[in-house]
């Protein structure tokens, strides 16, 4: 019985090890994006959906399997370790507004330090971190589409300072059998600067190994509960 228990954490330590190297092979470290020192914020216009503006707007938003849990109150939501939260409905084509901010106490380092994400249909990860003197890997910094596209600089505020990603998104086209017609694409402002210039994305973000496109349709919005108590609000979209 001892045996076949040292065996198992053995091999538990083993996979752990080789599944840590796998993502190591997908960081790029070639070209640190410079620091540019940000401008002002914006306020929803008027065909926008809000997602979120004030604490009642957490209905619009739901965890795995039940209401979403996030602490809201007044003009923010906050992640507290009850899981990502996905908006009710379902978007395409969108033009997108979010605002974060991430702990003024820093704690951690690299992707430890104020981690979040906003996940596109629910699977294309726009990374929310807090890079203000923060090293990690280029593709997994604020504003980076995770692990596939670094910023083209380096927008971020000091930690808890409220910071924007605009984004304008164009959803991937299949075809009937499933197959690929066009990639999906996202340009990304970080606190009103260009990040992200119409990028092409290769397939959902992920963590470690190939991205993969697999067919959809609409799919809500998803914020990460990464276990960094970020805060959220201003959060509006436009179909396109
Ligand atoms: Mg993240």
């Amino acid at each position: 019985m001892k045996k076949f228990n040292l065996l198992f954490v053995t091999l538990c330590i083993c996979g752990i090890q080789v599944f840590s190297q796998d993502a190591k092979l997908t960081e790029d470290w070639t070209k640190k994006p410079v620091i540019v020192t940000p401008g002002c914020h914006q306020s929803p216009p008027s065909d926008a959906i809000i997602l979120f503006q004030k604490a009642k707007d957490i209905a619009n938003w739901e965890g795995r399997g039940g209401p979403a849990k996030w602490k809201a109150s007044f003009k923010k939501m906050q992640v507290n370790g009850t899981g990502d939260i996905v908006t009710k409905e379902k978007f395409g084509d969108c033009q997108l507004h979010v605002e974060f901010r991430t702990p003024s106490k820093v704690k951690g380092d690299g992707q430890g330090r104020g981690n979040s994400g906003v996940y596109i249909q629910s699977q294309y990860e726009v990374q929310v971190l807090d890079s203000y003197i923060n090293e990690t890997y280029y593709n997994g910094q604020a504003g980076a589409v995770y692990k596939q596209s670094a910023p083209l600089v380096n927008a971020s505020r000091k930690p808890g300072k409220w910071q924007a990603y605009d984004i304008v998104f164009h959803a991937p086209r299949f075809a009937a059998d499933g197959s690929l017609t066009k990639p999906a694409s996202v340009t990304v402002l970080h606190n009103g600067v260009l990040i992200q210039d119409h990028y092409e994305l290769t397939g959902p973000t992920t963590y470690a190994g190939a991205p993969k496109y697999t067919a959809h349709g609409d799919m809500p919005l998803l914020l990460q509960d990464h276990g960094n108590p970020v805060c959220y609000r201003n959060v509006w979209i436009r179909k396109l």
